[in-house]
């Protein structure tokens, strides 16, 4: 279990598909106020943060992204893998009426893993979804 107090950089992947049509306040407001994904984050902790999109299918662009995240910040401000965490939006983790989840998630926590950063899930979550998804609503069936 990764444990959020002893961090102090955030990195907020994102759907790359989505994001073409979202602005991801969602996510950003989840963050602000400590809700959804963000829950055991201190409030009193200023964290750090950056939003960045997969790149697109299949999510591939995620390791030339954090990677160059990894170099740069150790290089410019000593900041540590160890103190970064990377938390993967709600619209690549769940079903929702954008889209289905991401199909390349265990993809994606591999390479996040192979950059020897710690990962977890989940941003903004819509009570509704949260809903509709118990319902099987977004349950794709053959
Ligand atoms: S989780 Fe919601 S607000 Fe965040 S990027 Fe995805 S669709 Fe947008
Ligand atoms: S479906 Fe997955 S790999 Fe494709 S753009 Fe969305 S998050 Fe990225």
């Amino acid at each position: 279990m990764v444990d959020v107090r002893e961090k102090d950089y955030v990195v907020i992947v994102q759907c790359h598909i989505v994001k073409e049509r979202c602005s991801g306040y969602n996510c950003e407001r989840a963050f602000n106020e400590r809700i959804g994904g963000f829950s055991a984050y201190p409030k009193d902790n200023g964290y750090r943060s950056l939003y960045m999109t997969c790149g697109g299918c299949c999510g591939q662009a995620v390791q030339r992204k954090l990677g160059h995240l990894v170099r740069r910040i150790k290089k410019h401000e000593g900041i540590g893998k160890d103190r970064i965490v990377v938390q993967l939006a709600s619209c690549m983790t769940k079903d929702n009426y954008h889209s289905s989840r991401c199909p390349h998630l265990d993809y994606l926590r591999c390479l996040i893993a192979k950059l020897g950063l710690d990962v977890r899930e989940d941003t903004f979550i819509d009570e509704k979804s949260e809903k509709r998804r118990k319902a099987g609503i977004y349950t794709v069936s053959d």
